[in-house]
């Protein structure tokens, strides 16, 4: 898998819907810009291989709305690896998009109204949303640190990362941790998975 940050601050986003956004940051994306990330090879000449479909979950106008997104697949000719190009709007292996689950958890902090209410709006199960928010609070510590968590309040650390968090830290989270912001299982780029990111 290749995760592809920095995109977004190159585009004009506003009003734009998540499938939208997807389109626009795949046009433009330079593969070739990246090295592979099983051998580290730094300037594969890379070879398209396959595509896939996912869906691709957003909320947007006051509704979740499900899309179905096509993901490119690129092979590395010296290693024979292939790759998945993922934008960072996407969350490997999860339909629901990161600014998704980032406002979820924002309104869990925020809004005065039950959990089952919250999941209701969002169309969600309430395991889900505790599924989130147990791996929101250990992502948290590891991104922030054992002190600066301990500081920091969840609350404050979500208004710091909506309406979309810093590509920077996104692709920091990635590169020390080799697996994305509010993965679930941590399954690393190098392990081998028969289900598409
Ligand atoms: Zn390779």
């Amino acid at each position: 898998m290749i995760r592809v940050f920095g995109l977004f601050c190159k585009l004009n986003l506003i009003n734009l819907s998540a499938h939208e956004v997807f389109l626009r940051a795949m046009l433009v994306v330079n593969i070739l810009d990246h090295p592979c990330s099983f051998c580290s090879c730094t300037h594969p000449d890379w070879q398209k291989h396959a595509s896939y479909e996912r869906y691709l979950i957003s909320f947007e106008h006051g509704h979740t709305v499900t899309y179905v997104v096509t993901i490119t697949r690129y092979k590395c000719p010296s290693c024979g690896h292939t790759h998945a190009i993922l934008p960072e709007h996407l969350i490997p292996y999860s339909s629901y998009s990161l600014p998704f689950i980032l406002t979820v958890l924002r309104d869990y902090y925020t809004r005065p109204i039950t959990v089952e209410k919250l999941c209701s709006e969002y169309g969600i199960a309430v395991s889900t949303l505790y599924a989130w928010h147990s791996l929101f609070l250990t992502h948290k510590k590891l991104w922030l640190g054992l002190l600066e968590d301990y500081i920091s309040s969840p609350d404050t650390f979500l208004s710091e990362l909506l309406p979309f968090p810093s590509w920077q830290l996104l692709n920091g989270f990635f590169t020390s941790m080799r697996y994305s912001f509010l993965q679930s299982g941590h399954y690393s780029f190098r392990t081998a998975r028969s289900v598409p990111p």
